[in-house]
């Protein structure tokens, strides 16, 4: 007989992992597959935001992270001539969501983060070496014909699958879902070196030199790791491009081999699109599955992460019977418009770097003084959703993520609530009236009330994910609120 499970996960990179931590924490028992043996090797995402590390904190693994990444400063596009062109800063305290605005990282620090803690996850099974080669979705539950290194063959059931399967997604496929093409494709080399000596000069900064004739990026990885991505020119091969004699000539205007080591190198085609499709009965996508955009954000990781956490908690109330399937449609609708809305920032930032598009990118920014331009990062909110018809009125802020203050006790809000709903009020609540969420009042924590202040609105109720779930300004509207009932996944 087939192993069950609640919830499988196909592919084992960060989206999947940090899914199959989420549902681990709700309890839920999850089966990850995953074809290679070991995690991938090449040079990927050295950026993540914010509100990515809340996420990773809800998955549980942000302190240990904190230690292996570096606060980043911020993005600057130069000209050919050395002039800035767009400023892209980032604050250096903590911001809105209780963590820095902006981290640089070795994407294998992360995974073999996640991986470790959930290797101590008993409701977690893991099957490495194994290709999911079938999926039949039977209405009542989903079928997975799984095939292992030597090609044996074996059969698992899962209530609902979720494929975290990468760009070249097999459930794709497999749901019948086509990519929009957003319009970007690009041929980049990627290398990243070792430091041997000391470099401050090169700065901390990432920066984008927007030369037209071969655009550069350079970013200053945590530790002695630097990075260079280095546009590809039509008609120049991977094998030439990637020779050592060339790459030291690529960045002979930074290091020499006196200064540092090759680590590793790849030529990799950059691409914008968004999958038509994010899910057929109980088989969906997540990450570059639903996703692909250019790096020049430093998002496309990002926009998997906040995948797996708008997911999580949806999936684990469906499999608990505390919400209607209907829930999960909301999946698409509120993720697709965000991951695409930062897609296609990347895209005009390409245009600036190219110096194909450069005005269109340039009007992101706010003229300075200096004659340069000024960018803000961006927030984007959700799509529009009812959460399946959950929400029977659609109140304003809906679908914007709500920050992280820190409590007068120091804790951060995540950590005292849980991944669950929450209910924020400002006065506390009428008599007699008792919501399924947690509260909190803004009696007892003073700086919950001036995120109210900020909203304008006297109470907000928080899904797990920390997006809005609805508002309330005065006590009419508070009845509606409490009248959510948003279960705790956990
Ligand atoms: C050069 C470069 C720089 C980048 N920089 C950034 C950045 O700074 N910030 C950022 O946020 N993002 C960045 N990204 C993007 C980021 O690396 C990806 O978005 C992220 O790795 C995608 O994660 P994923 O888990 O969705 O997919 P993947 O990491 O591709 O994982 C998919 C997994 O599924 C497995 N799999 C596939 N098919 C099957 C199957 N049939 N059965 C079992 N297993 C299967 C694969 O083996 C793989 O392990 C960058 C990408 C590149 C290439």
């Amino acid at each position: 007989m087939a192993e069950q499970f609640d919830v499988a996960i196909i592919g084992y990179g960060p989206t999947g992992a940090t899914l199959a931590n989420l549902l681990a924490n709700c309890g839920l028992r999850v089966a990850v597959i995953e074809r290679e043996a070991a995690m991938y090797h090449l040079p990927r995402a050295v950026h993540f935001d914010g509100e990515t590390m809340r996420v990773f904190q809800a998955a549980g693994v942000a302190d240990a992270l904190e230690d292996r990444v570096r606060v980043n400063p911020g993005m600057r596009f130069m000209s050919p001539e050395g002039d800035l062109l767009l400023d892209w800063p980032r604050p250096q305290g903590a911001g809105p969501q209780g963590w820095h605005a902006s981290y640089r990282l070795h994407q294998p620090d992360l995974e073999q983060l996640l991986r470790a803690r959930l290797d101590k996850k008993a409701n977690v099974t893991v099957f490495a070496q194994c290709r999911v080669v079938g999926l039949e979705d039977s209405g009542e539950t989903v079928t997975l014909t799984v095939q292992g290194a030597t090609g044996e063959t074996r059969t698992l059931s899962a209530s609902y699958v979720v494929g975290c399967d990468g760009a070249r997604s097999f459930t794709r496929d497999v749901i019948g879902s086509g990519m929009d093409d957003l319009g970007f494709e690009e041929r980049w080399l990627v290398v990243d070196v070792l430091l041997k000596r000391d470099r401050p000069d090169l700065g901390d900064h990432t920066l984008q030199f927007c030369d037209p004739d071969r655009p550069i990026t350079y970013c200053r990885s945590p530790g002695n790791r630097r990075r260079w991505e280095i546009t590809v020119k039509p008609g120049e091969s991977d094998a030439q491009v990637t020779s050592p004699e060339r790459l030291w000539d690529f960045l002979s205007r930074w290091i020499t081999p006196e200064d540092a080591d090759l680590e590793r190198s790849a030529v990799y085609t950059f691409r914008s699109a968004v999958a038509q499709r994010w899910r057929k009965g109980r088989v969906m996508i997540a990450g570059d599955a639903a996703h692909l955009t250019p790096p020049f954000m430093g998002q496309g990781m990002c926009a998997g992460i906040r995948d797996a956490a708008n997911l999580a908690w949806k999936l684990a109330l469906c499999v608990k019977g505390l919400a209607p399937e209907s829930l999960l449609e909301s999946y698409q609708a509120e993720r697709a418009p965000n991951a695409q809305a930062f897609i296609e920032t990347a895209v005009r930032l390409g245009g600036l770097i190219n110096a194909l598009d450069a005005q269109g990118a340039l009007d992101l920014g706010e003229q300075t003084a200096s004659g340069s331009k000024r960018m803000e990062t961006i927030a984007p909110s959700l799509g529009e959703s009812d959460l399946g018809g959950m929400l029977t009125s659609l109140t304003p802020h809906r679908g914007t993520l709500f920050g992280q203050p820190v409590l007068a006790d120091g804790r951060k809000m995540d950590d005292v609530v849980g991944y669950a709903p929450v209910l924020i009020v400002r006065n506390g609540l009428p008599e007699g009236v008792t919501p399924s969420a947690m509260v909190l009042s803004a009696v007892d924590h003073v700086e919950l009330g001036a995120a109210l202040d900020g909203l304008d609105v006297d109470a907000v109720l928080l899904r797990p994910d920390r997006y809005i779930a609805g508002t309330a300004k005065g006590e009419g509207d508070l009845e509606g609120l409490v009248a959510v009932e948003i279960s705790t996944p956990l």
